[in-house]
Order: structure tokens, then C-alpha cells, then sequence
């Protein structure tokens, strides 16, 4: 058995566990890359993530008897809304097991699909990351405070299929020593042929002293941000960490990957024990890839800070590549990665642009390779089943997503066009059921905007000018428009948005036969995939060129959901494609620009005559009870989906193999 998990694990899970079944999956396919990791000659690869979002509350969901904890489920979203009175007598109610609570947003996401991917393509790999024993935080809105962070709860131990292993590992620091056990979660293919295990470290252990030592809560929330020891901390047992727990299970590793700059002590714990003229070598064997162009996103460390943490023979190496080219005594963990990785990528063209002039002394290294989502997590079972039924002319597209681009050959097949609109209304009245206490109605137009609150994705730009948007709903047609996502609790910009936001919304309060706006409490993954199948239109407004790619938009083309977008991302390289509309400010060729001037007015403006002729162009297509079969509408429903081949991490993750992992 290569399960190492503890006693109290095997006897609460005996009898779902047998020589062929793991909590409902063949074991053996376990069996086989446990066997590949330990192999000495496969090419077998490590990422490394602060985050991963593995949604099995829509994907791959493990089966047991056992009872689930009720803190390992999420039944009640509540909503904020122009119906306010509505709020407080409903509650979404959906009964579903809690995602893992280890990720916070696009990147842990990714990270996530990445990892699903790679089990369909059969690659050797093993995920590493950190089990947050008290996830990212829990939301609640309330009306003229706006955010309430909550703590949040939740038991790994009887999380169904999470793993706790015999597996305690140590690392030391200059003054400390820090106790990790090991967990492991695999992650299953599509065929349920190969597994990628996650291995998640946690410090909640009784090594690291009573409840009440902080060295017990290193590993509890995720982008805990007090203050730089905690930080250091974090990075460390994820980077560090993530190396010993490597060595402690026995894996022969040939590519490091890390998701991001958080793992990038990775490298120095490697290196460590090496003789520098060696370093050269080592670097071959790292990749890392950068996910942000925002200046915030990188993070940086007084040197001192750091020498009181780390010990002398990790800050040697840090001292020798990770000093921060343009601050004095401050070590960069992004410049630490750039100057440690042989690989180095960015996430979308443009992105790969803003990188290079970004960073111009690794121009020559940093590649590009676009981001995709996981095709068969993300798309909606009516879309399914209306693809399978038209496969003769798609091709397996189950066995590689990207086939999905025949879907164009279908353009002019009157009936799928019709089945289509119709799988479309299938997922819309889905969202109608859900949301029927508010009234929402499944024939009027409906846009969303649904994602991290950060400040350059512009979260209230739509809200601007809410006279604009009734003269739009009266002139041109009834609207409905839905807000969902979560802003880190230390980010005061992102507090003063959802105040806003609120505040606008309950303005309308009047005017809810013509518009409706609902604001939803902790968007996760289930909510996810639940708006990006079942709404008109995707609303992605961020401020180019600050996102570096997105993501939550290609799971909306994957099921047929039109976009409205700014040009960024990974918008830039689907702009010929005829997926929706384009608007906004564009930065001139060669100029990043900041942040902080977020061109709010002049783009909402832009805006809102965008959305006033795509919204003219649904009535005209759709009248409640019929549809215009051959109207742009449709067209552009084709066009995305034919497009979403593209945009899957199949594609991603065979890119990655060929142009990283595989190379010696
Ligand atoms: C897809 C997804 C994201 C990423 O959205 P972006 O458009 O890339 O910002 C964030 N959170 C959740 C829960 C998601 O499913």
C-alpha cells in the first residue's frame, strides 16, 4: 500500500477501501504513479503552489458512507440585493460539500485545473502546497459596513478523500524548528486511468507545542498578511518545506515548478547543499512562472528581516540572486525565481510583453504560454450533452478539448443552433430556480461580474453611472445583473468598493421592475461554474494591461456565455474572434502606466453604449418566447465555444511539457 495514511484514517475509511477502490476510484491507477514518481528514470515534475482550487464540489467528488463534517459543507449563501426586503426572508440554499478551502482565487484555480489536466494527460507529477486549516476567510456583506471577514471553519480530518499520512517532517530555521505533517489528496483523470497526488503541509501538529503556540497556526490562513514574519514563514514552509517533504516521501523529481514567486526558497534549499559551481546545473531544473504585472503582486522582504528567520547558508544564496535590483538591502522572491528558474513564462501574449519590459534583463528567457481552463471541471452538463450529441462532427473532444474549435463547422446546422439556445436556457433557468426568491427571471438579459475585488478589475465600474443603466433598461430592455467575489481582508481599496457597491445597489431599490442587481456572498468555485454556464454575458472590465491573463471568462466561452471586455489578457488573443464586444482604454504600445488611474469615468461611459447595443441585440434575437436562429446572437455563442478549445489547460499543460518539463 503506498498510502501512507494514519491509523485513524484507514479505520474510518475501511470500508470504502479495497485492493481496487479508493472512496469509489480505481486504486490502482494510484498505485501506478505513486510507482512513476518513485521512478528514477521518468521525467517526473514538482508544483508548487501557495493555493489550489480543486473544486470537487462540481468535479470528481470522492464517495464515502462516512459522515462529512457539517463544517465541510456550504448550504446558505445569502444575497445582497435591489429587493432588499427579499434578503433577508432567502437564503440561496444549495446542498453541496465546501471546495477545499485552500485557494483564494484565479491563481489557486488555475493551479487547480493545471493539476487536472496534467492527471489527463498522463503526466508524472506531483502537486505541492499548503492545507489551510482555516481556509482564506469567510464573507459576509452588511449594508453601510460592507465586508465583514468571518473565520472559517472546517475539519480536514473528515474532509472525504484528504489524507492524512504518518509523514511528519522538520525543518529548522535560525532560532526555531517547525514540525510539518504531511496530507495528500489525489487528484483523478477524466478516465480515472492516472492520479496526481497534492501533498499539503500542515503545522498543526503537536510537535510544534500546544494550542496556543503560533508555530501551530503558521498553516492556518492563507495570505495572512500581519506582518513580514508570518509572511516569511508562510513562503518558507511552502518552498523549504515543499523540498524536504519531497525527499521525506521519496520522489525522483526532474523539473520544480513554481506557480508564482511564493516557492521560490525551493531553489535555495536545493542548492543548499550543492557546491555553487553546481548552480548552473540546478537552475535547469526550475521553472517558475510569473502570474501579475501588479507591482504589489511581487513579493519583497527586508534582508534583515529575513537573516533573522533564515539560516546563514539559505542567505548566502538569497544574497547571491535575490536582492531587489532597484531597493537597497530588500530581497525580491520575484528576482530571487527569475535569476534561479532556466524557465521562466508569463501567462498570456500580452502579459509576456508587459513582463519582458517589466523585467529587461531576462527578456531573452521569459516565454509565454497562455492559460487555459479544465474543460471537462468547467463545462455545464446541458452543453455537454448537446456536444455529444453533435460529436460525429466535432470529434472526441472528450479525449482532447481542443477539437472543440470543429464546433465552427456546425454554424450553419439549423438545429444545433436551436439546441444550443436551448441547452443555453436550460442553464439559465437553473439560475432562475436558485435565484426565485428574488424573482429573477430567466428571459431577461443578464450580465455578470464575478471574480477577486481588486482594484484594477474594476469591480463597481458598471455601477458608475446608475441613471445610465435605467435609461438603458427602459429604453432598450429589462436588465438583471449579478456581482459575486471577495476582497482580501487587508485590502482597504477593495472594502471601500464593495461599500460602494452596496450603497448603489440599494439606490435601485425603487426601480426593481426594470433592473434587478444581486450581490452574492462567497463566490467559490460552485458559484464559478454555476454564472459562468448561465448568464447572457460576461462583464471582464479590468484596466489593461494589469491583468495578466483571467481566466473566469474562458470557462464562460467553454459554455457559450458572450463576453464584454476590456483588451487584456487573454482577451487579446480571441479579439478576431467575434466572442462578444470589445471596450476601453488601451494603453499605447511599450506603456504599463499605474495602477491608480483607473480611467473609471471615461470607460464606463464606453461602457455603458457597448452594453446598450448588446442588449438591443438579445431583444432583438430572443423575444421571450422565440428565438432568431439566425441572428449574431448565435453566432457568437458558436464562436466562443469553437473558441474555448484554445483555452484549456490541455493545451496549456502539453505546452508546458514540451517546452519545459520534458526538456533535460
Ligand atoms: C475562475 C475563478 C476565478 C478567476 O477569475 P478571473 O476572471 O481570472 O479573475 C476566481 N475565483 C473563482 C472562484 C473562480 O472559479
Amino acid at each position: 500500500m503506498p498510502i501512507h495514511a494514519t491509523k485513524q484514517f484507514r479505520q474510518r475509511y475501511l470500508n470504502d477501501m479495497s485492493e481496487e477502490s479508493f472512496l469509489g476510484f480505481p486504486r490502482v491507477s494510484i498505485e501506478r504513479a505513486e510507482n512513476r514518481l518513485h521512478d528514477e528514470n521518468e521525467l517526473s515534475v514538482a508544483y508548487f503552489s501557495m493555493e489550489f482550487g480543486l473544486a470537487p464540489s462540481i468535479y470528481h467528488q470522492f464517495q464515502t458512507d462516512q459522515p462529512n463534517s457539517r463544517e465541510n459543507k456550504f448550504t446558505a449563501h445569502r444575497v445582497f440585493s435591489n429587493l432588499r426586503a427579499m434578503d433577508s426572508y432567502h437564503e440561496i440554499q444549495i446542498d453541496k460539500v465546501l471546495d477545499i478551502p485552500i485557494y483564494s482565487g484565479g491563481l489557486g484555480v488555475l493551479a487547480g485545473d493545471t493539476l487536472k489536466s496534467a492527471a489527463d494527460l498522463g503526466v508524472s507529477l506531483v502537486g505541492i502546497g499548503i492545507l489551510w486549516n482555516k481556509g482564506y476567510f469567510k464573507q459576509n456583506f452588511w449594508f453601510e459596513s460592507g465586508q465583514m471577514p468571518e473565520e472559517l471553519r472546517w475539519d480536514p480530518a473528515s474532509y472525504p478523500g484528504l489524507i492524512p499520512l504518518d509523514h511528519v517532517i522538520r525543518i529548522s530555521f535560525e532560532h526555531d524548528t517547525i514540525h510539518l505533517r504531511l496530507w495528500k489528496y489525489y487528484i483523478y483523470s477524466y478516465d480515472l486511468e492516472h492520479v496526481i497526488p497534492l501533498v499539503l503541509l500542515d503545522s498543526n501538529v503537536e510537535e510544534n507545542g500546544d494550542d496556543k503556540d503560533i508555530r501551530r497556526n503558521l498553516t492556518d490562513q492563507l495570505y495572512r498578511s500581519d506582518n513580514a514574519w508570518w509572511k516569511i514563514m508562510q513562503r518558507s514552509i511552502l518552498g523549504i518545506g515543499g523540498m524536504v517533504a519531497l525527499r521525506e516521501l521519496g520522489y525522483s523529481i526532474n523539473k520544480f515548478h513554481l506557480n508564482e514567486g511564493h516557492a521560490a526558497l525551493a531553489f535555495v534549499e536545493k542548492a543548499k547543499e550543492q557546491d555553487p559551481t553546481m548552480f548552473g546545473a540546478l537552475r535547469k531544473s526550475f521553472a517558475y512562472t510569473c502570474h501579475t504585472p501588479v507591482e504589489a503582486g511581487h513579493d519583497r522582504f527586508n534582508f534583515d528581516e529575513l537573516e533573522k528567520i533564515l539560516n546563514k547558508d539559505l542567505m548566502n544564496i538569497i544574497k547571491s540572486f535575490g536582492m531587489d535590483p532597484k531597493h537597497k538591502n530588500v530581497v525580491n522572491l520575484t528576482t530571487l525565481a527569475m535569476n534561479t528558474c532556466q524557465y521562466i513564462n508569463a501567462v498570456a501574449q500580452k502579459h509576456g510583453e508587459v513582463t519582458r519590459l517589466q523585467f529587461p534583463k531576462f527578456e531573452d528567457r521569459i516565454q509565454t504560454i497562455t492559460n487555459g481552463v479544465h474543460t471537462f471541471t468547467w463545462i455545464s452538463e446541458p452543453i455537454v450533452k448537446l456536444l455529444k450529441h453533435f460529436q460525429e462532427k466535432i470529434g472526441d473532444w472528450q479525449k482532447d478539448p481542443t477539437m472543440l474549435v470543429h464546433v465552427e463547422q456546425l454554424r450553419d446546422n439549423v438545429d444545433f443552433r436551436r439546441a444550443l439556445w436551448q441547452a443555453h436556457m436550460e442553464n439559465k433557468r437553473e439560475l432562475a430556480r436558485i435565484l426565485r426568491g428574488w424573482f429573477f427571471d430567466a428571459d431577461t438579459f443578464t450580465i455578470a461580474w464575478a471574480r477577486r475585488i481588486a482594484n484594477y478589475k474594476r469591480p463597481s465600474l458598471i455601477l458608475q453611472d446608475v441613471n445610465r443603466l435605467l435609461e438603458i433598461s427602459r429604453k432598450v430592455g429589462k436588465l438583471q445583473i449579478i456581482f459575486a467575489g471577495k476582497a482580501h481582508p487587508n485590502d482597504d481599496l477593495g472594502y471601500t468598493f464593495i461599500n460602494e457597491m452596496l450603497k448603489r445597489i440599494d439606490s435601485l431599490a425603487d426601480y426593481r421592475d426594470t433592473i434587478k442587481i444581486f450581490m452574492l456572498e462567497n463566490y467559490d468555485t460552485y458559484f464559478g461554474k454555476l454564472l459562468t454556464s448561465s448568464v447572457d454575458v460576461w462583464l471582464n472590465n479590468p484596466l489593461p494591461p494589469f491583468e495578466a491573463s483571467g481566466t473566469s471568462g474562458m470557462k464562460a466561452i467553454l459554455n457559450g456565455v458572450i463576453q464584454l471586455s476590456t483588451l487584456d489578457g487573454w482577451v487579446v488573443e480571441a479579439k478576431d474572434r467575434n466572442i462578444g464586444r470589445i471596450f476601453g482604454y488601451v494603453p499605447p504600445d511599450g506603456y504599463i502606466g499605474t495602477e491608480a488611474d483607473l480611467h473609471l469615468e471615461e470607460d464606463s461611459r464606453k461602457l455603458y453604449d457597448t452594453l446598450e447595443g448588446l442588449v438591443k441585440l438579445f431583444y432583438d434575437s430572443f423575444s421571450g418566447t422565440e428565438v432568431r436562429l439566425d441572428s449574431e446572437w448565435i453566432d457568437m455563442m458558436i464562436n466562443c465555444i469553437s473558441t474555448s478549445g484554445f483555452f484549456s489547460t490541455h493545451r496549456m499543460v502539453s505546452e508546458y511539457n514540451e517546452t519545459i518539463w520534458k526538456k533535460k
